[in-house]
C-alpha cells in the first residue's frame, strides 16, 4: 500500500485500522542465502509495490556520500531497484535526488552535489535517469508549517522512494527512513531547526588541540589559537561535523539533545509525509557509527544484516533497528520511532515477510 497524500492529510487513518495491526515489511536477509543481494532487489521491489501503479515523476531519494565517504550506497544497487520500478511502472519518470546540506561540506550547493553525485557513479548515463537537487540553486522550498519546509521538488513530486543507508548517527543515535525524510527532504532552514538542539559541548580536558574540528566546520565556529581551543557557540548551527571529526572524543552533544533531535525529526518526517506520497527501502549493509555525511575509514557496528523495504517508514525502521540489535547504537535509537507513531506516521508493530 502506497503512502498516498489525502492518508497522510488524515493522521489517524495509518491507526484507525487497529493498533494491534502490524504492519509487513519484505527483507532480503544478507545473512542467509548465496545469492547476491543485487540480484533479490527485483523481488523485493515488486514485493513492496503489489497492486500498485505509479506514474509521472517519481524521486528516489538517496544520499550519494559525502566526498571521500565509502560506505554510502552503491549505484550498482540503486540501478537494480530503478530498473525493476522502471518494468513495473512503465507510466513513471524516475529521477535521483537530495538537498544540499547545511554543513559546509561537498553537497553544500547544487553544483558540487551533482559533481559528487556523479563522482560516486550516480551518472545518468548508467542509471539510466538524472539527478535533480530537490532544494534547487537557492535553497527554494514550500512551507507546510511554521518550522518545516519541503524543498520544493520533492514537494511537486508524484510519489517518492526513500532508498537509507542505516546507520548510526552521533546526534540522533539511528538514521534510517525517518530522518532521510526529516533532514534530507526539506530545505537549510528545515534542517537548521532540527539541528539547533545538538550543538556541542566541549570538554577541554581532552582536547589535544590536533585542529580537526577547526578544519571540519564550515562556519568559522571552532578556532585554535595561541595553544588553546576558542568555541563560539552563539555561532553555531548544530550540524555535528566537528562532532564526527574529534577522534578523542572532546566534542559531545548535551545530554538530552538526542532525545530532543529524534523528537523534531519525527515531527519534520511527519508533515513532509501529509504531502508526499512514499514507500521506502532500507540498506543495512555496512551499518557504520556515523550517517554517510562523515568523511572516515569504514568500521561497522554489526555484521551486515539484508536489505528491507516497506510503506511503513516506522515499522521499517523499527525492524531495521531490532535487526542490526539496539545495543550497537550510542542512547535509544527509538525516540524518533516512538515520536513518529504517536503522531500517526506508522506503526511499530511489524512483520517480516523474506524475500
Ligand atoms: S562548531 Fe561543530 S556543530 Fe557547530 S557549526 Fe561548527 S562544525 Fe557545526
Ligand atoms: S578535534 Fe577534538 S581533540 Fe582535536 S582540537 Fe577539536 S576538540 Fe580538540
Amino acid at each position: 500500500m502506497w503512502c498516498d497524500r489525502e492518508m497522510r492529510k488524515d493522521k489517524s487513518s495509518i491507526l484507525d485500522e487497529g493498533e494491534s495491526m502490524s504492519s509487513t515489511v519484505y527483507f532480503v536477509d544478507a545473512r542467509e542465502n548465496n545469492t547476491p543481494i543485487v540480484k533479490r532487489l527485483g523481488a523485493l521491489v515488486e514485493h513492496l509495490s503489489g497492486d500498485d501503479s505509479l506514474s509521472g515523476n517519481i524521486a528516489v531519494k538517496l544520499h550519494f556520500g559525502e566526498m571521500n565517504n565509502e560506505t554510502f550506497i552503491k549505484p550498482f544497487h540503486i540501478k537494480a531497484i530503478i530498473d525493476s520500478l522502471s518494468n513495473l511502472h512503465k507510466n513513471a519518470k524516475f529521477f535521483l535526488t537530495d538537498t544540499t546540506t547545511l554543513y559546509k561540506g561537498e553537497r553544500f550547493n547544487a553544483i558540487d552535489h551533482i559533481m559528487c553525485a556523479v563522482y560516486h557513479g550516480f551518472s545518468p548515463s548508467y542509471m539510466g535517469c538524472p539527478v535533480i537537487i530537490a532544494d534547487g540553486l537557492s535553497d527554494e522550498g514550500v512551507p507546510v508549517s511554521e518550522n518545516v519546509e519541503i524543498a520544493k521538488v520533492i514537494y511537486e513530486c508524484d510519489a517518492m522512494v526513500v532508498i537509507s543507508h542505516a546507520t548510526g548517527h552521533g546526534a540522533s543515535s539511528y538514521g534510517g527512513a525517518l530522518k532521510n525524510v526529516a533532514m534530507g527532504c526539506v530545505t537549510k532552514r528545515t534542517k537548521r531547526w532540527q539541528h539547533e538542539v545538538t550543538k556541542p559541548v566541549l570538554n577541554e580536558d581532552i582536547c589535544n588541540l590536533c585542529g580537526n574540528c577547526e578544519n571540519a566546520c564550515g562556519f568559522n565556529v571552532i578556532k585554535i589559537e595561541d595553544g588553546k581551543i576558542h568555541f563560539d557557540s552563539e555561532n553555531c548551527i548544530g550540524c555535528c561535523a566537528c562532532i564526527a571529526a574529534c577522534d578523542v572524543g572532546a566534542l559531545k552533544t548535551a545530554e538530552n539533545a538526542s532525545e530532543l533531535i529524534q523528537k523534531r525529526i519525527a515531527y519534520v518526517a511527519s508533515e513532509v509525509l501529509k504531502n508526499v506520497r512514499a514507500y521506502f527501502i532500507n540498506f543495512a549493509i555496512h551499518v557504520t557509527p556515523f550517517c554517510d555525511c562523515a568523511e572516515m575509514s569504514p568500521r561497522f557496528i554489526c555484521d551486515d544484516v539484508g536489505v528491507l523495504a516497506s510503506s511503513d517508514p516506522v515499522a521499517l525502521d523499527n525492524a531495521t533497528i531490532d535487526l542490526i540489535g539496539v545495543s550497537a547504537f550510542e542512547g535509544d535509537p527509538k525516540v524518533q520511532l516512538r515520536e513518529a507513531h504517536a503522531l500517526g506516521v506508522g506503526r511499530l508493530s511489524y512483520k517480516i515477510r523474506k524475500i
